[in-house]
């Protein structure tokens, strides 16, 4: 997919430029969000792959295809940083969200090696309240062995038993396509809805 890099985000009311949809990617810190965005952009520093984890202090706005806007926003739950500065990071994540009319769908990235954690679990539920699509996308499946693979489907299974999950490799590229298919149909029916409003 095209990629272009637009601006960086540092408070809830700079708006994106043109009135295109939206969507999110959200996760942990060092979940590979970066990565995932070179991977989709088929660049290899589209998106900068944190040296220093957590560092992100801003919503990162990025145009695909001139057709759709993705928001990467900061990663959450890194421990070093400090718990003030923890809270500010989701107020602007929530603030951009409850005042952002375009936002077509969520994708919450989730480390596949890890598996969900509590607040991974936390955000999903968080998110529920805006009744939009919530796209699940486990990261580093390369990393994982059938046993564990075993394991962490079945957790995946109690907590998001309805939802759409994708599972993706940055590393080898598995999954990375259908990925790209969702943001793209996306892409498909947000054109759809035009001509009918015309
Ligand atoms: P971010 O903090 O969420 O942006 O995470 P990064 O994209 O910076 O990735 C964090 C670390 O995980 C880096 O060392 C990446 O090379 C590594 N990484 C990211 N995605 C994958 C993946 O799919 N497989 C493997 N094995 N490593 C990955």
């Amino acid at each position: 997919m095209e990629f272009k890099f637009i601006k960086s985000i540092f408070n809830y009311q700079d708006r994106a430029p043109k009135e295109l949809p939206q969507i999110i990617f959200l996760g942990r810190s060092n979940v590979g969000k970066s990565s995932l965005i070179n991977s989709l952009a088929n660049r290899k520093q589209i998106a900068k792959v944190s040296q220093m984890p957590g560092k992100t202090q801003s919503l990162n706005l990025f145009e695909i295809n001139e057709s759709i806007y993705l928001v990467d926003a900061p990663g959450y739950g890194y421990s070093r940083r400090s718990i003030e500065t923890t809270q500010a990071f989701s107020k602007l994540i929530e603030s951009y969200i409850v005042s952002e009319a375009n936002l077509v769908k969520f994708y919450i990235l989730m480390d596949f090696k890890v598996g969900p954690t509590n607040l991974d679990i936390m955000t999903f539920k968080n998110l529920l309240k805006f009744s939009l699509p919530i796209g699940i996308v486990f990261t580093k499946i390369d990393k994982v062995n059938q046993k564990e693979k075993t394991k962490t489907d079945k957790m995946i299974k109690e907590h998001f038993p309805y939802d759409q999950i994708f599972y993706v490799s940055n590393q080898t590229k598995k999954g990375i396509n259908d990925l790209e298919k969702d943001i793209i149909s996306l892409i498909n029916q947000e054109e759809d809805n035009q001509i009918w409003k015309l």
